[in-house]
């Protein structure tokens, strides 16, 4: 099942076709697609006896905004792959390093993205975990019955700021504003065949620049759920960036950082593509 926020309401899609939840399901389900988190298993439920009767309607894919619009808390797992790890001069980590993206910086899958003056700003295509039910101290064996779903995302991160001395600043450089593009859509774990090995990868202008399969991630989707959820409750709606495989531009020689009038494509296998332009 795939669940998108088109232009603000939450809706259900197939194909070329959605449906509006709030009207369809009249008015059980409200149209803001954040607070649908907080009652994943009912609207799961109801969304999935959707039948040809329902009302489906053809949608505008211009209009799909991020699945997850305001989650609370907003994790994001550094060094994560073995050959990112490696590219960026360290070894592979005891333990997932985690940072945030503050909230404000969450965007669609689609539109232009302004780049910080005198930045030099990056890509990082991320498979993207959406909690569902909450919960404190979750095993990595439950885990995935805690994951609404999954999306494309990018983590854009500005090098400068990230790195700044005297102490590195993840959060905040990468965190302006459009540097969390999340989509195209929600699309439910149990769509995947197995949602611990799908394809990810990412294009700048039609160039590869990034692939790798989500089967490399050091510590996997339900090992990040584990630690997060021992220190801190996840909470519905909250969202996972779950970590960047090789191919970024700051471990390029020489390196290579996004331009105005760029295009970033961003893909995970079984879920669809972002595409963003960058703009001055
Ligand atoms: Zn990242």
């Amino acid at each position: 099942m795939r669940v998108a926020n088109l232009d603000g309401r939450l809706a259900v899609v197939r194909e070329d076709i959605a449906v509006d939840v709030e009207l369809a399901s009249g008015r059980l389900f409200g149209p803001d697609p954040q607070a649908i988190y907080d009652r994943w298993a009912a609207f799961r439920a109801w969304a999935l006896s959707l039948d040809s009767d329902a009302p489906w309607a053809p949608f505008d894919a211009r209009l799909l905004r991020s699945p997850a619009p305001r989650p609370r808390q907003v994790f994001a797992i550094g060094l994560n792959y073995g050959e990112h790890a490696a590219e960026s001069g360290f070894a592979r980590p005891g333990t997932p390093p985690v940072f945030t993206k503050f909230p404000t910086c969450i965007t669609g899958p689609y539109g232009e993205i302004s780049l910080p003056a005198g930045g030099h700003t990056d890509w990082e295509v991320e498979l993207v975990a959406v909690i569902g039910p909450g919960g404190f101290k979750i095993d990595a064996a439950s885990a995935w019955s805690h994951v609404a779903g999954l999306a494309v995302g990018q983590d854009l991160s500005e090098r400068i700021l990230q790195m700044a001395s005297p102490s590195p600043q993840f959060s905040l450089g990468k965190s302006y504003p459009g540097f969390g593009p999340i989509g195209p859509w929600l699309v439910t774990v149990d769509e995947f065949d197995d949602p611990d090995e799908v394809e990810l990868g990412c294009f700048v202008n039609g160039e590869e620049v990034q692939k790798g399969r989500t089967s490399e991630l050091l510590f996997p989707v339900p090992a990040l759920l584990e630690r997060l959820s021992h220190v801190t409750p996840l909470l519905p709606g909250d969202v996972i960036f779950t970590g960047t495989p090789s191919g970024v531009g700051m471990a390029r020689s020489p390196q290579r950082f996004l331009a105005p009038g760029d295009e970033l494509v961003s893909y995970v296998e079984g879920i669809g593509e972002l595409r963003h332009r960058m703009t001055g």
